[in-house]
């Protein structure tokens, strides 16, 4: 447990390095991509700014002409307001109007975006217009606004500082610094235009880093899961044998006490006068005589299965004629132990079948279901014929297989829950007999339980 436990923790902290590992060279490609773009878009928009030159005052001629329209109205309305309060309100008003309109603006991104297409370069962003100084001018001059950062009244052509970014960010990027001066205003604001497309561009040029790592992290995981569930298996294969190793000794040592025994009773004087005696415990030796050569016998044959092939004797045979018998063979073998019921709707089948080991198989699904059995045991055997498979259901009212049980008692050495349990005597080879057997017939067998309530082994083979 504490192995399986080490191996696990070991397993998660190499697996979390690695993908913070990961991280990390995804992280710093991410950032060289996003630089490089950034730095490609800077120059392109340099580029377009350079161009526009020209025609610059062309691209805000419409809202240098709505706003001093605006303007001149406002102006009258400013000379007459007395009230401070009222005066910032104005302000205020006038501020949200100029800066709705220049966003509202277009011309300049519809010129940029066909620059960018014309260079072979994504079109896909948006643009932002923040005010930087902005002065009515009426009788006095009156100032808007102001940002903290203006540095004075820079002329449009000036492309000192131009196209760079917002403070920390590499999607943001200042295309121009720009200045109109109208009748009653001058107004300075920065044109920035925002990479939308730029996430899913970084992402098309690191994809193939990206499924290079996830791919390498699943191969991890695949081998590390693989090999943690082999060391498992292993782990449980060798449980399993430690525990059979005790439940055969134990098998083995009760007929051999009670030989050792009967061997020590023969001795006595008095024992040697009485025939009848004799005769009993002579019986008594030979029937644990015959129980260790079946036990011995059986792990025998077991050990030769792993090593050759399954050599079955098969002859066509009616599969209810000898069900009839191994039944009732059962029935008068274990001294009516249990109260036994058939129903067969064989309709005359017949299937390949070896005989001695059919037998066994039934035998041991009916002596299972004695065994596990509390109560006086109950047992129906169900059996039908279609067209492809006979099959066999054998259910009896004892004492249940857990879920978790029920996917390993078909394997070599299992016993449920607790592998030495010796309140039912076995070896854990019984069903992984019987399911060697039908699988060797071309069949199966299959199990379906409810802890208390009972089990139901069904087995079908072809015929
Ligand atoms: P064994 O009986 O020697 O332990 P088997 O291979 O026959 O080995 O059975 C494996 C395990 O399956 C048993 O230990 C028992 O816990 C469970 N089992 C088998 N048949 C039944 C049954 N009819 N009812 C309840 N449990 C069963």
């Amino acid at each position: 447990m504490q192995k399986r436990n080490t191996v696990l923790i070991l397993g998660i902290i190499a697996f979390a390095i690695m993908i913070i590992a990961q991280m990390i060279i995804i992280r710093g490609g991410w950032k060289q991509v996003d630089e490089m773009l950034y730095l490609r878009y800077r120059s392109l928009s340099q580029e377009a700014n350079a161009s526009l030159r020209g025609s610059r005052s062309m691209v805000f001629d419409t809202v240098d002409y709505l706003l001093d329209y605006y303007t001149e109205s406002t102006v009258r309305e400013l000379s007459q307001i007395t009230d401070t309060q009222q005066l910032e309100n104005k302000k205020e008003e006038i501020y949200e109007y100029f800066s709705a309109v220049l966003n509202k603006e277009q011309d300049l991104s519809q010129y940029l975006s066909d620059y960018f297409e014309n260079q072979g370069a994504e079109n896909e962003f948006t643009h932002r217009i923040v005010i930087t100084n902005f002065e009515i001018l009426g009788a006095d001059t009156l100032v808007i606004y102001r940002d903290p950062s203006f540095r004075g009244r820079r002329s449009s052509s000036d492309s000192e500082g131009l196209a760079h970014s917002l403070k920390g960010s590499t999607s943001t990027i200042l295309v121009n610094r720009l200045r109109i001066i109208g009748n009653y205003f001058t107004l300075n604001f920065n044109y920035y235009i925002d990479l939308t497309f730029k996430r899913s561009m970084i992402l098309r040029e690191l994809s193939a880093s990206l499924g290079m790592s996830i791919f390498s992290i699943l191969i991890v995981v695949i081998i590390f899961l693989y090999t943690y569930r082999n060391l498992m298996e292993e782990k449980r294969m060798s449980n399993l044998k430690t525990d059979f190793i005790n439940n055969m000794t134990h098998e083995l040592k009760t007929p051999l006490a009670t030989i050792t025994v009967a061997g020590k009773t023969l001795e006595m004087e008095r024992i040697r006068t009485d025939e009848s005696r004799i005769l009993d415990t002579a019986k008594m030796i030979g029937k644990q005589s015959v129980h260790l050569n079946q036990l011995i016998n059986m792990i025998l044959e077991i050990s030769m299965w792993e090593r050759t092939e399954f050599q079955l004797d098969k002859k066509k045979l009616d599969i209810e004629e000898i069900m009839n018998d191994i039944v009732f063979s059962f029935r008068t073998g274990c001294g009516n132990c249990a109260s036994l019921t058939e129903k067969y709707t064989f309709n005359g089948a017949k299937a390949d079948i070896d005989l001695v080991y059919f037998t066994t198989l039934i035998n041991n699904l009916l002596s299972n279901a004695v065994k596990y059995s509390e109560k006086e045991s109950v047992i129906n055997i169900e059996g039908e014929a279609d067209n492809n498979n006979i099959s066999i259901k054998i259910a009896d009212n004892g004492i249940g297989i857990s879920r978790s049980d029920q996917k390993h008692v078909f394997d070599k050495f299992y016993r449920a829950s607790s592998g030495n349990i010796h309140k039912y005597k076995g070896l854990g080879l019984g069903l992984y007999y019987v399911k060697k057997i039908a699988v060797a017939h071309g069949g199966d067998v299959t199990v379906n339980s409810k802890p208390g309530k009972g089990s139901i082994f069904t087995v079908r083979i072809p015929y």
